[in-house]
């Protein structure tokens, strides 16, 4: 089957003929049907994330945001069968674990990054292996496309899991997004499809206009001023009640977290780059005298899909609305350069492997 391969760290990724995989006995192998183009393969193109030890090794399929049907199935498997439509998250975990067992498997203690690990060959492929698929495979309802769901699996569902389960937004509140790349774009949709006045932020004056039209109040061009914080407190009338870093840089995360209001929440969604090697400093005394709240959010538990799949029954919410290109597995190492200087917009989806 073909599948993108890296090869060597910032070189194009390589379309390779490579063998089909087989289900272990808990798992299954799905034929993909679409799969996200995200800033995550970004970083593990340039070889980064080595200080949380998801640097891929060379070698790797990379692509962690499939959906796609189940075409051969591992014997102990229960919950699924050949023919069923599925996404899978990219934060693959055991279902035996204690933060499994007490339904945070997100962050399960065993985790495995689809797409970045030798033991989870991605989903820029064919098709793709999916362990411990009773516990990791979500099945999608019939209103839910590939294509729709493939950016949902990783970006929009890690917005989601940030605004609705880590942080408390509420209808009214100030959301601040600070970078809109796909995740960030994605942050904007749900923050306002739950009733909060949101403010972008970006350097690019394209994706604040996707961003005005996918939900957000007010934009702020963090190209033109010097003080991005400033001009968030100045449109919210004295600082955002929850503030996003969608991108990851420390600069990112300072503005975030410097246009909180007082008991204000910010919430960490990127992951650093080769620049920060994961460590950023902050404004602690400033942060201690407001009571300002410092949240991670990683992914999202596969049970808790289902709340995002009753909001798209009801329209309040269209995953789709964040896809803005498909685009063929050939494209995939062009999509990954462009993103060097972000000239992709919204999420970018694979939705033809074959040749
Ligand atoms: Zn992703
Ligand atoms: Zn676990």
């Amino acid at each position: 089957m073909r599948a993108a391969v890296l090869r060597e760290y910032g070189e194009p990724l390589q379309i390779e003929d490579v063998e089909r995989p087989s289900p272990d006995p808990d798992g299954v192998v799905i034929e993909t049907e679409a799969c996200g183009i995200c800033r995550s393969d970004w970083h593990a193109w340039q070889g980064d994330w080595d200080w949380i030890g998801a640097k891929p090794p060379k070698g790797q399929i990379l692509g962690h945001e499939p959906a796609g049907t189940v075409v051969a199935v591992g014997e102990d498997v229960t919950r699924l069968r050949e023919g069923d439509s599925v996404a899978v998250p990219f934060n693959l975990s055991d279902g035996t674990c204690p933060e499994c067992r007490n339904g945070h498997s997100n962050v399960c203690e065993n985790l495995v990054p689809l797409g970045f690990a030798e033991a989870a060959p991605g989903a820029f492929a064919e098709q793709v292996h999916v362990p411990a698929a009773d516990q990791n495979a979500v099945a999608l309802p019939d209103d839910v496309s590939p294509v729709a769901m493939a950016g949902l699996g990783c970006r929009f569902v890690t917005a989601f899991h940030a605004l609705v389960h880590r942080a408390d937004v509420d209808a009214g509140d100030w959301v601040a997004v600070h970078g809109c790349g796909g995740v960030g774009l994605s942050a904007v949709h749900i923050a306002s499809a739950v009733g909060a006045n949101v403010v972008a932020v970006d350097l690019a004056e394209e994706k604040l206009e996707k961003a005005a039209t996918l939900g957000a109040a007010e934009t702020v061009n963090a190209a033109e001023t010097d003080d991005v914080p400033g001009a968030v407190r100045a449109v919210t009338d004295g600082g955002a009640n929850v503030s996003v870093d969608a991108l990851g840089i420390a600069e990112t995360c300072h503005n975030s977290v410097n246009s909180l209001r007082r008991r204000g929440q910010h919430v960490q969604i990127g992951l650093t780059t080769e620049d920060e090697r994961g460590s950023v400093d902050l404004p602690t005394d400033a942060m201690v005298m407001k009571e300002i709240d410092f949240l991670g959010s990683f992914g999202m538990q596969p049970p808790r899909y289902d709340e995002i799949f009753r909001m798209v029954e009801r329209g309040t919410l269209t995953p789709s609305a964040v896809v803005s290109e498909t685009v063929t597995l050939d494209d995939v190492p062009d999509r990954l350069a462009a993103m060097t200087n972000f000239e992709t917009m919204g999420i970018p989806v694979v939705d033809e492997f074959r040749s």
